[in-house]
């Protein structure tokens, strides 16, 4: 970083750099030059109305689509990576993990054994083969599982569990790869609004503790402005406001976006 670095720009360092990011899709154009960066340890939510291209924003920076154009760089912006052109699986192994929108853990396995699976994965992927693998992923997934208040639920099946609690056991999953960036699309769906208060505290915590960033959408408002550190808010494809939850809550295009002339509460 050069001298010319003001406070603004040194109080936050760059995780993710978007940039001119674009995709159509035969005649929609679902995402189009959208611009915007994740800080370290930032927790930063991505809304819009349904159809602004918040997922297609996701499946582009995990590598399961190639954008038409734009730039995805992770890391610091002196030392970073391309994503684009990368497949998922590298682009998970360079550390940016995700939870599913749809529960993705196995139900007829043990909470733990869900975690230790991730935590083998995980150290396969580190080609740490030599590893006595079990026993100390048994620790470090006992450990996880009581991060995520699931300690007393470890040996049960995950079918057996509240919705709520599945949810807590794929952000352990998720966790088990130590992720540098979560991605989170609507990891709150069909939750009850307590639920989601719960599930977003938790990550909040757990991302605060570890230093993880975490990119998420989110329909309730409430939850947005409760938790995130900052917002980027996407509509037709387009970034038309980013800032500050107070900032964007009072911006007028914003509320344009969401309810026509209405209040965003
Ligand atoms: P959001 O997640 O914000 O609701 P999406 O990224 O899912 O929005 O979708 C953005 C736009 O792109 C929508 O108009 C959607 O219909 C379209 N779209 C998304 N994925 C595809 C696809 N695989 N094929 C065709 N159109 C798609
Ligand atoms: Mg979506």
């Amino acid at each position: 970083m050069t001298g010319q670095a003001t406070h603004s720009t040194l109080s936050r360092t760059v995780l993710l750099s978007v940039r001119g990011l674009a995709k159509s899709f035969g005649g929609v154009q679902a995402v189009r030059g959208v611009d915007f960066e994740v800080g370290a340890g930032e927790l930063l939510a991505l809304i819009g109305p349904n159809g602004a291209g918040k997922s297609t924003c996701f499946n582009m920076i995990n590598g399961q689509i190639r954008p038409d154009q734009g730039s995805i760089r992770l890391g610091n912006p002196d030392h970073s990576k391309e994503l684009v052109g990368l497949t998922p699986r590298k682009v998970w192994r360079l550390g940016v993990g995700r939870t599913f929108q749809i529960a993705a853990v196995f139900g007829s396995m043990s909470v733990i054994e869900n975690v230790q699976m991730a935590l083998l994965s995980h150290a396969r992927e580190l080609h740490e083969f030599w590893r006595p693998a079990r026993a100390q992923h048994r620790a470090q997934a006992l450990e996880l599982l009581d991060a995520v208040g699931l300690a007393d639920q470890a040996t049960l099946p995950v079918a057996t569990l509240a919705y709520g609690q599945v949810k807590a056991v794929e952000l352990a999953v998720a966790l088990a790869n130590q992720p540098r960036l979560l991605l989170m699309d609507e990891p709150t769906a069909g939750m009850a609004p307590a639920e989601r208060v719960a599930l977003m505290a938790l990550t909040r915590r757990l991302v605060t503790e570890r230093g993880t960033s975490v990119l998420f959408t989110e329909h309730s408002m409430d939850v947005v402005f409760a938790f995130a550190d900052r917002v980027v808010v996407l509509a037709r494809g387009e970034v038309i406001a980013q800032g500050s939850v107070t900032a964007v809550r009072q911006d007028p295009r914003v509320r344009e976006a969401y309810f026509g002339s209405g209040r965003l509460t």
